[in-house]
C-alpha cells in the first residue's frame, strides 16, 4: 500500500515540483529541476493532512450543528402539529346536554335548548340554551345557574348569566362562561329574580 502512495512536496532549494513514493521520505536526492542536493520531506502533506482532518472536523461540527438544529426545528415542530388535530376535533362542538325537547318549566320561566358550547381556536366553553318568561309581567334581574359536571358526572363548578330585564312572554337567549375546563356536561340548576 506505502509503496503506492506518493508524496507531494517541494525542492528545497528552487522550489520546484517535486513527487516521490512515501517510502522515500528523508532521503537526499538530486532535484531534478535545479540538479541541487534536496531533502525528501513530507512538509506538504504533513502540513496539509491536519489541515484538511481539521477542515473536516470542522465541517462535521457545522454537519452536526446543522442537524441537531434541524433535530431542534422537527422538535420543536412536532408538537405544534400534533396539537392541530386535537383542536380541529373542537370543531365538532354543541354537545347537546339535553335534546332541544328537554323543557324545564320552573317559577314561571321555561328553560330550553341547554348546550355545552366549545369554541372553535381557544379554550373558551359556554353553556347556551333559551330562558323563556311564562308570565304576563316583567321580570328583573333574571339570572340563571347551570350545574357543569365532568365526564365522570362529578360536580366541578357552576356557570351563570344574567339577564336585566325579561319582558312578559319573551324569551333571553343566555350564554352562560364556563371557567371549569373539565366540564364534559351542563345542566338547569337554578333561575329566578335577583333583588
Ligand atoms: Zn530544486
Amino acid at each position: 500500500m506505502s509503496i503506492n502512495k506518493f508524496i507531494k512536496s517541494e525542492c528545497t532549494q528552487c522550489g520546484g515540483h517535486l513527487e516521490f513514493p512515501a517510502d522515500a521520505v528523508g532521503e537526499v536526492i538530486d532535484c531534478p529541476h535545479c540538479g541541487q542536493p534536496t531533502k525528501l520531506v513530507a512538509t506538504v502533506l504533513v502540513a496539509k493532512l491536519p489541515r484538511s482532518r481539521i477542515l473536516s472536523a470542522g465541517l462535521m461540527l457545522m454537519v452536526l450543528v446543522l442537524a441537531s438544529g434541524l433535530a431542534v426545528f422537527v422538535f420543536v415542530r412536532k408538537p405544534a402539529t400534533a396539537i392541530r388535530p386535537v383542536s380541529s376535533k373542537l370543531v365538532t362542538n354543541q354537545v347537546a346536554t339535553k335534546s332541544p325537547r328537554d323543557e324545564i318549566l320552573t317559577n314561571e320561566f321555561s328553560i330550553t335548548a341547554i348546550k355545552l358550547e366549545k369554541t372553535v381556536g381557544s379554550s373558551l366553553m359556554y353553556v347556551t340554551g333559551e330562558v323563556r318568561n311564562l308570565s304576563e309581567r316583567q321580570r328583573f334581574g333574571v339570572k340563571l345557574v347551570l350545574g357543569l359536571t365532568d365526564t365522570n358526572q362529578v360536580p366541578v363548578g357552576e356557570a351563570t348569566d344574567y339577564h336585566q330585564v325579561l319582558e312578559p312572554r319573551a324569551s333571553w337567549r343566555f350564554k352562560a362562561l364556563v371557567l371549569a375546563s373539565k366540564t364534559a356536561s351542563a345542566h338547569f340548576d337554578s333561575v329566578g329574580e335577583t333583588p
